[in-house]
């Protein structure tokens, strides 16, 4: 799995922004307020997108294959 590639934005075209899950961390929440990345919540449940496009709001991408079996 290559995590450094970014895809981009089914409606726009737009680099994708990754959302992170969980409660933010301190620097979580500056890379938030520069746009760099985008806090999905404390939530994180069965068809929580992994990328959100910051222009047109578009979520997409399946986050499940994150984590591995057993957790
Ligand atoms: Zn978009």
């Amino acid at each position: 799995m290559n995590d450094d590639h970014h895809p981009s934005c089914p409606q726009c075209g737009t680099p994708a922004t990754p959302v992170h899950y969980g409660l933010p961390a301190a620097a979580a929440s500056e890379q938030a307020a520069r746009g760099e990345i985008v806090v999905g919540g404390g939530v994180l449940g069965a068809g929580s997108p992994r990328w959100a496009c910051t222009r047109c709001d578009t979520r997409f991408g399946d986050i499940r294959p994150l984590f591995s079996s057993g957790n």
